[in-house]
């Protein structure tokens, strides 16, 4: 029986994770849940698993969250706040923790799980890109297993079977690897007139051509912002150079993506786009189970399109592999900023096509330090907020 701590539980990848633990009541048992805000989706998940513990935002939302389960009879202990997420990641009783908080608020519970030697199932990206070289170093001193749950990422992992599950500790992809391909969807706005860029809403951004997500995320995809940062995920992850990365667009999403290696081959990892496939590869790793995914029909789908992205259309794309060569802090600056101006942007203070002047603004403002410590990355976290902020005041409409 694995006991999992889920971070995040009531986010579209919270959601899915339960899906499919739901599915095998003999195989996995939940240890904990958190969220912010979603007392009342909070609270259902907890009537349904029963964890031990439950976590939320603030005392207000616990003291909720405990009043609704004491009228449904359910026994789970509520505690709110940073400390309480890092405890239920990293307590004895948890084998595997599931991050899927959104942004640097995710960081601190992951890096604890990560120091804490758990199997950690790696959705959070932004945790990632802010202390890429800190968490890889926590994972190989502590001995965790770090298993990729972004598509692209768990496609390439099962196309690198070389690994033999463990992430390489030094700072090149196995040997023979020529090339990681990391597909891309290109979002929803990948054929809109240009020019009609700034007039797009938060609705028409959120709406995926192929993947229902957070709204976040959902944004960053119409940016591609979310495939810069994965370009910088895929680096740490696999110790690839940012020249052995390479984006392509591919509208289908049906390869999550592709390793080519030194003699020709190429390995992708195909499937339907929905996330309880490598959610369910990654619990279960090195075995397969049932995820509730349907199986793929290639003579449906009949064609598979592929082309080279336009980095004029998707300018946060440039911005994420200029960070990825700079290095050091540079990443976490770039996920900061891009954080403030896509919350600005959801919340109608700036129009699309300035978020990514917010960000370039931003890195090219700020110095970038030295990534040597989590109080350095969470200066220049900070730093870049206070600067992103002051960008769009000075921006909004
Ligand atoms: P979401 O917005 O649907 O859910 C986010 C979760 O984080 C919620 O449970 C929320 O309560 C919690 N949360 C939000 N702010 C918080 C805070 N300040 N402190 C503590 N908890 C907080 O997001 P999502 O789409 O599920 O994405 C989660 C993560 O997974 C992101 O890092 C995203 O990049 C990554 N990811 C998502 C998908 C997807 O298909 N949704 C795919 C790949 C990677
Ligand atoms: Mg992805």
């Amino acid at each position: 029986m694995q006991r999992i701590t889920v971070l995040g539980a009531t986010g579209s990848i919270g959601v899915s994770t339960l899906d499919v633990v739901a599915r095998h009541p003999d195989r996995y048992a939940v240890y904990a849940l958190s969220a912010h805000s979603r007392v009342d989706e909070l609270a259902a998940q907890c009537i349904q698993f029963r964890p031990a513990r439950a976590v939320v935002g603030s005392a207000a939302a616990a003291d909720r969250l405990a009043s609704l389960l004491r009228a449904a009879g359910v026994s789970t202990e509520v505690a709110w706040g940073e400390q309480a997420l890092c405890a239920i990641a990293s307590a004895p009783e948890v084998d595997s923790v599931m991050a899927a908080i959104v942004g640097a608020a995710g960081l601190a519970p992951t890096l604890a799980a990560a120091r804490a030697g758990k199997k950690v199932l790696l959705a959070n990206k932004e945790a990632l890109v802010m202390s890429g070289q800190l968490f890889m170093d926590a994972v190989h001193a502590s001995g965790a297993v770090l298993l990729p749950i972004d598509s692209e990422h768990n496609a390439i992992f099962q196309s690198m079977p070389q690994f033999g599950g463990k992430m390489p500790e030094v700072r090149h992809a196995p040997a023979g690897v020529a090339k990681i391909l990391l597909t891309a969807s290109g979002g929803p706005f990948l054929t809109r007139d240009v020019a009609t860029l700034d007039a797009v809403t938060p609705e028409q951004a959120c709406k995926h051509p192929n993947w229902s997500m957070g709204r976040k995320i959902s944004v960053d995809s119409a940016t591609m912002m979310n495939k810069g940062l994965e370009v910088i995920e895929a680096h740490w992850l696999f110790g690839a150079p940012a020249e052995q990365i390479e984006v392509v667009i591919h509208p289908q999403s049906v390869i999550h993506s592709m390793v080519s290696y030194v003699d020709g081959s190429v390995l992708a990892q195909l499937g339907n786009p929905d996330m309880r496939t490598p959610i369910a590869h990654a619990l279960a790793y090195p075995e397969r189970i049932e995820s509730g995914v349907a199986q793929l029909d290639l003579t449906q789908i009949a064609t598979l399109q592929f082309h080279q992205p336009d980095f004029d259309r998707f300018p946060c794309l440039a911005l994420a592999f200029e960070a990825l060569r700079a290095g050091g802090t540079a990443p976490a600056l770039l996920n900061a900023a891009n954080e403030v101006a896509v919350q600005a942007f959801l919340d109608r203070k700036i129009g699309f096509r300035q978020i990514d002047r917010v960000i370039g603004q931003v890195v090219d403002q700020l110095p970038h330090g030295d990534a040597h410590s989590i109080e350095a990355v969470l200066a220049q976290d900070a730093a870049a907020r206070a600067a992103a902020d002051a960008c769009i005041a000075g921006l909004a409409r």
